[in-house]
Formats: C-alpha cells, structure tokens, sequence
C-alpha cells in the first residue's frame, strides 16, 4: 500500500516493499563490547542487525571484571532503544563442562553460573555454548559429565530465564557435538530437558558431515535434524561459509559466498518460513571491516 504523502515517502515505500520480504528473518552478527557491553548495541545498529551476538567476558581467560551496574543500566537502555531484538551470549572458549579434570570441571562450572547470572540480570535469554572435549574419557563419559554439569547450573545458578542453545560443532579432536544425537542425549539425560535450545553453525555442520551445498541436501540435513533434535529446539543460527573442506571435523569461518558451502544454503535458510524469527547470526572473519559486506551479501539472498 501507497502513501499519498509526498513522492519522497512513494521512494520510502519501495524499500518498505523490499524489506517486507525480509521482515520476518533476524539477521546479525557477533559483535565487540570494548569499551562496556552497552557498545555492543551501538555495533549492532550500525550494521543495522536485527539481532547480535556477544561475549559477557573475555573468552580466552577465566576470571573477568563483570560489567558494572551503570554499565548494565546503560547496555538495557542502547537495546531498548534499538531495533535489535534478541541479544544472544556466547560462552567463552576455554570452559569444558564435560572434563573429567576436577580442576577445569570445577572453574567451568563456577564460570558459568557466573555468566548465566550476569545474562540474568541483563536480561538476555539466551546463551549458546560448544558442549567440551571428552579428552580420551570417550564420547558416552563427556556428554554424561556435561548432562550433569547442567543440571548443577539449572539448580544452583540465580538464572531462571536463562536458556542454554547447544550449539552443534565441527569435531575437531575430542570436541563433542559434531553429530545430532549428541545435542539430543545431552537434553535427553537432563532433569531441565526444557531449559535447552540448540544453535546450528553451517560451517561446523558442513565440517561434521552434513551436506548442505544443495537444496535437495538442505532438505535432508534439516529432515535429519527434525527427526533427531526435533525443529522447535532450534533458537539459534550462526551463519558462516566453511574454509575447511566437507567431512574435515576442521572449524575454519569464511565469508558468506567465498567458501566450501557456497550461496545457495544460506538462500535456501534465508526464505525458508521454519526459520522465521529464528536469529541468524554471522561469526565470519574480520568483524570489524568485513561483517557489513558478508550482512549485505546475505540481505540479497533474501527473494523479493
Ligand atoms: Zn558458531
Ligand atoms: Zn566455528
């Protein structure tokens, strides 16, 4: 429909026209908090994302200075005044919540709890996590250990909002989560299976072994993936071409259209209506010069 403003609107519409078409899909992007978590915000509105992604500390240590209140106060004002609707956190890289090492078992757990709460108080709802390394204890030992390590969190962490997305993974060594069945034993063996929600990375699964470069291989991973995990679980997408090869249990990002999976996935998820008001969030390299560039890409995959 037209106004019968000024020309000036009749041009506005034409964009409205377009972006009705991507209304329902929530595009973003991993973004930086230096500087305060509240910069994170203004990250995300300049790439004019929909949704983002963050880390509430630094993901390479185990112990960081948690946001101050003003700091908090400031991050929920930015988000309620932006168009950005959901504010994912991502989990810090060196947690194993399946070690069988007391030492590490022990300051993933407490790091967590940790994060969980600040995510709590920040109002964000979802936090997406790896599911750790078995280490040589076996498969069966760390999905166990880690079932337990979050039902200990469900139970002891002031975080009742707080949802945990499994988020699946390419493989590499010991890494758990590179096949479905993992994600669904994990929720499976829990006392909170409904606490759970799963992020599915196109990068991982492509690396993992689940073909994604045609429609017709679309369909089966998602077919897969229903009859496994089940659709409803699926909250999140991190979106990202794959460097590594097929089949190669090899994490490596690349940008959207440059890598081994190719456009036609990310077509084939951009106008699918299953994934409506799902996040899908870019993790590709170079945030700071390229994430605008890979943005755009993935806007016009989106059918008129
Ligand atoms: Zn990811
Ligand atoms: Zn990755």
């Amino acid at each position: 429909m037209f106004s019968n403003d000024t020309n000036q609107k009749e041009i506005a519409d034409f964009g409205i026209v377009f972006q009705n078409c991507l209304d329902d899909m929530v595009l973003g992007a991993h973004v930086s908090t230096a500087g305060g978590i509240h910069n994170s915000i203004e990250n995300g509105n300049k790439l004019q994302c929909e949704a983002i992604q963050i880390f509430l500390a630094n993901p390479n240590r185990w112990v960081s200075k948690p946001p101050t209140e003003d700091i908090l106060e400031k991050f929920s004002e930015a988000w309620k005044e932006s168009s950005i609707q959901d504010v994912i956190v991502h989990d810090i890289h060196l947690s194993n919540l399946a070690s069988h090492k007391k030492d590490v078992l022990e300051k993933s757990r407490l790091q967590f709890k940790g994060m969980m709460e600040l995510a709590q108080e920040a109002g964000i709802q979802h936090i997406v996590t790896h599911l750790g390394a078995h280490l040589g204890e076996g498969e069966d030992f760390g999905l166990k250990q880690l079932s337990s390590s979050f039902d200990l969190l469900f139970e002891t962490a002031e975080a009742s909002d707080v949802l945990i997305l499994l988020e699946t993974t390419a493989g590499q060594g010991t890494n758990l989560g590179y096949r479905f069945e993992h994600l669904r034993d994990v929720i499976g063996m829990s006392k909170y299976s409904e606490r759970f929600g799963v992020c599915l990375d196109t990068c991982h699964v492509f690396a993992a072994g689940y073909d994604i470069r045609t429609e017709s291989d679309c369909d089966a991973t998602f077919d897969r993936f229903d009859e496994i995990i089940g659709l409803e679980r699926l909250k999140a997408f991190h979106i990202n071409d794959a460097k590594s090869e097929y089949q190669s249990r090899v994490d490596r990002h690349e940008h959207i259209g440059e890598g081994n999976i190719g456009t036609t996935a990310f077509k084939y998820i951009l106008n699918d209506y299953r994934f409506a008001k799902i996040p899908l969030i870019i993790e590709t390299p170079k945030m700071n010069t390229m994430h605008g560039k890979n943005l755009t890409t993935l806007r016009s995959l989106v059918n008129e």
